[in-house]
């Protein structure tokens, strides 16, 4: 949650609104992008956003200090504790379900004691994250691949309530189905008040004497999903897929939790790569160098060929256009850079060392001018090479 829009804007209401109509805005809006209900991608984002909003707003004094301040005027971020602690929910008729989907997302486990809601609700799955390699030429080509997840799943024998077949969870008997329980203790300053979680339930809110013998009372078994994900071109390291509803299973009825596939590609023997450029190092000889060659170098998209000019120093760069990784999505890819290593020769043979001779020779300006058989003295290097 980074948002630093004003905060009227995103509940679409004017500077002077009454609470009734602030209330009436955030409701309308918490309806439409609660996550539960509206599956699009940016759904839960908007509806930080809109709480966050209504959070400040519907308090009079901190209304007041953005009003006069702005955005400074607030005491830094609003922890999503104290959003939901502020934010009215009449509208719902299942505070657990909103909780929920919140937190269960964010890893905030700020609700478990003392929070003040019985978890015996339908709750929603956890997320789950599956760490996916894939080769360099599955990035550059994307590829379909099926994986394997180990999750939990709702229990097909009780349905997910952890109970026996035939019987059901009885409300807990100590918490009244609360999932806390209140502690009265007299001092010499007067009565203290304090809540703590249910230990006969843990907090449930309910028990259950015959547990199902096919999940253990837990409501969930383990199993393994095969499961077919796509990987677009251009994949990088790092890249999340979002499977929706992939993750593990609900509690009582809860939406599953979603699945983060999270790549990662192998270092490629040849290629590296920088973004959606591919660089690659081609040795060549001194004669190529010196002459200019023609040469076939490999791509991620099978070999092309390259001319080499001649005059060419050792660790310039060139280009082929378009031979990179595509762009992830977009249209069009980088480049393939080839990076040129001109590499001295090494075991030279009789003839090779005469014309190297030869060669320093010429460049020290004292050698004959070679004319033997009309070729230049780079020709006959290169032949020998
Ligand atoms: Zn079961
Ligand atoms: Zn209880």
């Amino acid at each position: 949650m980074s948002t630093q829009r004003d905060y009227y804007e995103i509940l679409g209401i004017s500077k002077d609104s009454t609470e009734t109509e602030i209330k009436k805005a955030y409701r309308k809006l918490a309806m439409k992008y609660h996550p539960d209900k509206n599956k699009d991608d940016d759904a839960e984002d908007k509806f930080k956003e809109i709480s966050e909003a209504y959070a400040v707003l519907s308090d009079t004094e901190k209304r007041e200090q953005y009003d006069r301040f702005g955005h400074a005027g607030i005491d830094g971020r609003y922890s999503q504790e104290d959003i939901f602690r502020n934010a009215d929910f009449g509208g719902f008729d299942d505070l657990g379900d909103i909780f929920g989907s919140i937190f269960g997302r964010s890893g905030f486990g700020g609700f478990g004691g003392g929070g003040g809601r019985p978890r015996h609700g339908p709750a929603r799955g956890s997320d789950l994250r599956y760490d996916l390699k894939i080769t360099l030429e599955n990035a550059a080509n994307g590829v379909e691949t099926t994986i394997n997840i180990p999750r939990a799943e709702g229990c097909e024998t009780c349905g997910g309530t952890g109970a026996k077949a035939g019987t059901s969870p009885r409300r807990c008997a100590t918490c009244h189905g609360s999932g806390q329980v209140t502690h009265a203790r007299d001092t010499p300053f007067g009565r203290f008040m304090s809540t703590s979680t249910c230990g006969a339930c843990n907090g449930m809110g309910e028990t259950i004497d015959e547990p199902c013998p096919a999940c253990n009372g837990t409501g969930k078994t383990k199993k393994v999903k095969k499961l077919s994900v796509k990987i677009p071109k251009g994949a990088d390291n790092g890249l999340r897929l979002k499977v929706r509803g992939e993750g593990e299973g609900g509690t009582r009825g809860g939406p599953s939790g979603d699945l983060y596939v999270v790549i990662h590609v192998e270092p490629h023997e040849l290629f590296e790569r920088g973004g959606d450029d591919i660089l690659y190092e081609l040795p060549i000889s001194f004669s190529q160098a010196a002459l200019g060659d023609d040469v076939m170098v490999p791509t991620l998209h099978g070999k092309v060929k390259m001319s080499i000019k001649a005059g060419t120093q050792t660790h310039s760069i060139l280009r082929l256009k378009g031979k990179g990784m595509p762009h992830l999505h977009g249209r069009g890819q980088g480049d393939q850079l080839v990076r040129v290593i001109v590499t001295t020769p090494t075991n030279i043979s009789g003839e090779q060392k005469e014309l190297f001779k030869h060669l320093v020779d010429l460049e020290k300006g004292t050698g004959k001018k070679h004319t033997k058989g009309g070729k230049g003295i780079f020709e006959k290097v290169k032949d020998v090479l």
